[in-house]
């Protein structure tokens, strides 16, 4: 395995201002393709803004809810955990005891409309398998929440412009569960390429794998209906986005290959693996793969730049991460980055900015995994990728 290459309509206009596009296709700086850390610091205290901690209903108690989301949220400082949303009694039980959730603020799927009564909750954070991001990001969006959605955003490129319109149309904001824009070594990524301390980039390596041919078949990250497919949506979107802010650009073009199924009875439904290339508007490549039978669970983030290198590994996990430049070791820390995420998008929320990792910037990526998917599928046909419609 190893060796093998894994290998807004109303937004017309708006959608070009965040892009950083120009009519003409033109590739500009914005706040979308990458954030360059500033001197403002997550959690400071905002001059002239309500400093009360905005309430967040994680919908949907999973792994990435229990392990990360709500320790996390013990740990925050612009918003707490006020409520969940879950179809299982028992957890509704366990969770109100263990994090002391009044009775009032736990809602099932089909009551979680309601919540719109709710004064406590500010901010809904959808923690759900993707085939189901859309509605409750537009639920949640119609009962005047903001909203925070796990990544990827949506199946595709359609559903996830209907979320932006959504949120857009009922006057909330939406933001991408994007947690690496809220951490270090990441941060200096982003700074390293678009500030070009190490002079222009040359070239980009990205992989993010993990294994799941020893688990159970009988989970969502393997169905279609639910996944929309393998690991390009659920762990080559971290190589898609690092490539993007490495460049502070999206990629004009793509080309991509399925692996081989080496695990047919796994992989019956989505790729087991997938390698693909970014291609930018100055000539940069970005070579990026991602496989589900990743034995040594490669996360990683380079580029080349005319000057020097640099190099994150792990680059995506939770924590443990390394990284290093042609001049030695970043010595960074690592952090609770869902705490800072978290904290960042509820600031961004109150002081009603934008946030870093806006709804717009999840479609922006949905087109791209969609390009790789379609290059995929016409024997690694070049894609380009049209971001204005
Ligand atoms: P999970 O399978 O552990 O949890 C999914 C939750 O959805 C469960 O509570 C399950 O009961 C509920 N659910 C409701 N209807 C369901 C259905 N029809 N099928 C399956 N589950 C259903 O998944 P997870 O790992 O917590 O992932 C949830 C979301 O979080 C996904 O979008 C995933 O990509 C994202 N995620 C993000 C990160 C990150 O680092 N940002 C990490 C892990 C997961």
């Amino acid at each position: 395995m190893k060796e093998k290459k894994l290998q807004y309509r109303r937004g017309r206009r708006k959608f070009i201002k965040c892009m950083g596009l120009t009519v003409g296709g033109t590739l500009l700086s914005s706040p979308l393709l990458g954030f360059v850390p500033g001197k403002a610091g997550i959690g400071e205290a905002v001059k002239g803004v309500k400093q009360q901690k905005m309430g967040i209903a994680l919908v949907g108690l999973g792994q990435y809810s229990t392990n990360q989301l709500a320790p996390a949220l013990q740990e925050t400082e612009n918003c707490y955990l006020a409520g969940i949303v879950t179809g299982t009694p028992s957890k509704a039980e366990a969770w109100k005891e263990k994090y002391d959730i009044p009775e009032g603020n736990i809602y099932n799927y089909e009551n979680f409309d309601e919540i719109v009564n709710n004064e406590d909750i500010d901010i809904v954070y959808v923690v759900l398998p993707i085939s189901m991001h859309e509605e409750y990001t537009i639920r949640a969006a119609r009962a005047k929440k903001h909203v925070i959605c796990e990544k990827p955003m949506a199946m595709n490129a359609e559903e996830a412009q209907r979320m932006v319109d959504a949120c857009a149309e009922n006057g909330v904001q939406l933001a991408i569960g994007y947690r690496l824009h809220f951490e270090p070594f990441n941060q200096r990524v982003m700074e390293l390429g678009q500030q070009q301390v190490f002079g222009p980039v040359k070239s980009i390596k990205a992989s993010n794998g993990s294994d799941m041919t020893s688990g159970n078949l009988d989970v969502w990250r393997l169905d279609k209906e639910r996944a929309g497919g393998g690991p390009l949506m659920d762990l080559g979107i971290y190589c898609v986005q690092g490539a993007i802010y490495t460049m502070g650009k999206p990629p004009v073009a793509v080309t991509a290959e399925f692996g081989e199924v080496e695990n047919p009875i796994y992989f019956r439904e989505v790729e087991e693996s997938i390698s693909w290339q970014m291609e930018f508007d100055d000539g940069v490549v970005a070579e990026c793969e991602s496989s589900y039978a990743d034995e040594d669970e490669q996360s990683s983030l380079s580029a080349e730049a005319e000057n020097g290198w640099w190099k994150v590994d792990p680059a995506y996990a939770y924590d443990g991460k390394k990284g290093e430049t042609s001049e030695g070791d970043m010595n960074l820390p690592n952090v609770f980055e869902q705490v800072r995420q978290m904290d960042g998008q509820a600031e961004s929320f109150r002081k009603n900015e934008q946030s870093r990792v806006p709804g717009e910037m999840g479609v922006r990526d949905m087109k791209v995994l969609m390009a790789i998917y379609e290059s995929a599928r016409n024997g690694g046909k070049r894609i380009e990728i049209d971001y204005l419609n």
